[in-house]
């Protein structure tokens, strides 16, 4: 049977010139970088080398480059990390209503010890409002977190003009960029942010590690405690093999990002324009313009998101409703409430999220099993009945 992976949003394979990349630091190159012998040296050097990689792909010095166990824990340390250095200054901290669950958690821990936090809504498409968040600045405020695009819906967010509203009142900002990077080339400089999260299985690299841009002089407390690794700022054994086929995937990812993401916005497009064609009553979630390359998150209506995903699987699909995160739960996403979608709607949610590997042939076996299967849940839905025989 034919197997089509459309959930490059939830994680990528690794990419064989990574894997190849990898495998010596398994066995050949295994030193602890810590030591003083020359094994030790060689996977020093091979770190150093992958921060400098991962710090170009983003123009920041590799200094400012820290690897992490994945993106949760760079968003969870951005987070707390200047929470705790800042306390003192002040404990008010801004984010929105559609952050990934790697900042809204952190952000609800802190409001449990004692800091207060603003989640800032979304209009239709995901937007924060600028001047919203201008005037939720407080003389407290010591973070804003506003993620640069979501992971569900796709919508980019205008994070240049969020920085020049948050510098104008002296706050540090963070943004989660996992799903930007490889998408969308990422400049620290010109953005302005002062923490950035990154994540590796997001772009053909390895699961397991992640990175936290650290902007020169940024007052930020460790998350975890031990050895000298990471500048003293992050302690824990190096995952060698993973931060070299991080580099990897980052270089990769860079070299061809015209080129990858130009043809994910075709293979979106298609996927947008057939299925509005094809199949009725249904919603586009996410801004269309400002809208990650392979993103397609489309709202069926009078059906349930995990009958339909259970349908694809059948037939080799493979798909999300939502998030991967709140799949396995039965309360509707957090992202398609805050964009204001009733219940019976955002259930019937589902996202397609087109990588690297995908081919045309992909996006049409999808748009020839799409449509019969949502018409075949349809029929048997009473929602439907009742419309149907309402006209
Ligand atoms: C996947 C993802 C994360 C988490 O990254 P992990 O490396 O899987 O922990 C955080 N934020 C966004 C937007 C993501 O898509």
């Amino acid at each position: 049977m034919k197997r089509v992976y459309l959930d490059y949003a939830a994680t990528s394979p690794v990419k064989d010139e990574v894997l190849k990349e990898m495998l010596p630091y398994f066995s050949d190159v295994f030193g602890n970088p810590s030591s003083v012998y020359s094994y030790a040296r060689e996977s020093k050097k091979a770190i150093d080398k992958a921060r400098d990689i991962v710090a170009t792909t983003i123009n920041a010095k590799a200094k400012e480059i820290y690897f992490t166990g994945s993106g949760s824990e760079a968003d969870n340390w951005a987070i707390k990390g200047v929470a705790s250095a800042l306390k003192n200054k002040g404990k008010h901290i801004i984010t929105s209503k559609i952050e990934h669950h790697a900042v809204l958690h952190t952000c609800e821990y802190l409001e449990r010890e004692g800091f207060e936090v603003t989640y800032l809504d979304v209009d239709e498409n995901g937007f924060i409002d600028l001047v919203d968040l201008e005037n939720s600045i407080r003389e407290d405020t010591i973070l804003i977190s506003i993620m640069y695009a979501n992971n569900e819906i796709g919508t980019i967010l205008p994070i240049k003009q969020i920085v020049e509203i948050a510098k104008r009142k002296s706050v540090l900002v963070h943004t989660d960029a996992v799903q930007v990077y490889g998408n969308i080339l990422i400049d620290v400089i010109d953005l302005g942010v002062d923490l950035l999260s990154l994540s590796a299985h997001k772009i053909y690299g390895p699961k397991g590690v992640g990175a936290l841009y650290i902007k020169r002089g940024t007052k930020i407390n460790s998350l975890i405690y031990g050895g000298a690794q990471e500048m003293k700022k992050r302690a824990g054994t190096e995952n060698i093999a993973g931060i070299i086929g991080f580099a990897k995937a980052a270089e990769l990812a860079i070299e061809n990002i015209e080129e990858h993401a130009t043809k994910l916005k075709k293979l979106r497009d298609k996927l947008i324009e057939e299925i509005t064609k094809t199949i009725p009553h249904i919603r586009l979630n996410g801004d269309p313009i400002k809208r990650l390359p392979g993103n397609v998150n489309i709202c069926f209506k009078y059906i349930e998101g995990e009958a339909l995903l259970l349908s694809l699987d059948l037939v080799g699909i493979a798909a999300s409703s939502g998030s991967a995160c709140t799949s396995g739960s039965l309360d509707p996403s957090h992202v398609l409430m805050a964009i204001g979608l009733t219940h019976e709607i955002a259930h019937g949610s589902l996202r397609l999220s087109i990588g690297d590997f995908n081919s045309e042939e992909d996006i049409d076996y999808v748009l020839e099993k799409l449509p019969e299967i949502v018409q075949r849940l349809r029929d048997m839905s009473p929602l439907y009945e009742e419309v149907i025989g309402g006209n």
